[in-house]
């Protein structure tokens, strides 16, 4: 299953467009901002799916029954472009666990290999998870994020959640995963590029975040 935030039309389309935009990116902190902005809406969104429970809240002038959420997804990312994506989560989840993960991309020639050097993660057997990416482009951090983060427990279900997709990505993910997971992007893309970026994309969401590596 994927779900694509872009074909409905709704103003999470501005912040997208904001983000896409090579002179309105410049600005740093509007980059973040719609980032978590985004990472908001698709929390909501994803949480129409969750489990709930009918719970009873004592107002100052009676009961009131309503559904929330049973129990809060464990929230993961992968450093450092998903920190403002993954921040409009927590926004919402805001009880929730996290896990974080440390990728950084090793290209060599035409290849291109994901060293993870740091996962912290709460216990997530049973747990619904939501692993938070802002540019899927070739898969390979979140499928080799997942296969670190399982050897925590077998989760319930793994929500996979990007800003932007590529194809390559999309058809990755159904490769290689066996876990039981769904995709949630806010907007799936052209193609990669020779060096594994997505057209038309955005740039590198990490340097526009936090600006550029050495
Ligand atoms: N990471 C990014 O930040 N941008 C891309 O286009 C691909 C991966």
């Amino acid at each position: 299953m994927v779900f694509n935030l872009s074909e409905q039309n709704s103003v999470a389309n501005h912040f997208l467009a904001e983000l896409r935009d090579k002179n309105i990116q410049k600005d740093r902190m509007r980059f973040r901002k719609n980032l978590e902005r985004l990472g908001q809406i698709m929390a909501y969104e994803v949480s129409k799916v969750l489990h709930y429970a009918t719970k009873s809240v004592d107002t100052p002038l009676g009961k009131s029954r309503i559904n929330v959420v049973k129990q809060q997804p464990v929230l993961a990312t992968i450093l450092r472009a998903g920190i403002p994506f993954y921040q409009g989560f927590l926004n919402f989840f805001d009880e929730a666990d996290s896990a974080f993960i440390g990728a950084y991309r090793q290209e060599a020639g035409k290849e291109l290999t994901i060293k993870l050097n740091y996962v912290t993660s709460p216990s997530i057997k049973g747990k619904e998870i939501i692993l938070i990416d802002p540019m899927l482009a070739t898969g390979r951090s979140v499928v080799d994020s997942v296969k670190h983060l399982v050897k925590w427990g077998k989760p319930e279900h793994i929500y996979i959640v990007s800003l932007v997709a590529a194809p390559e990505g999309i058809k990755f993910l159904a490769e290689e995963l066996s876990e039981k997971y769904s995709l949630w992007t806010c907007a799936i893309d052209e193609n990669l590029n020779s060096q594994f970026y997505i057209v038309p994309g955005l740039g590198d969401a990490g340097d526009l975040s936090f600006g550029e590596k050495i």
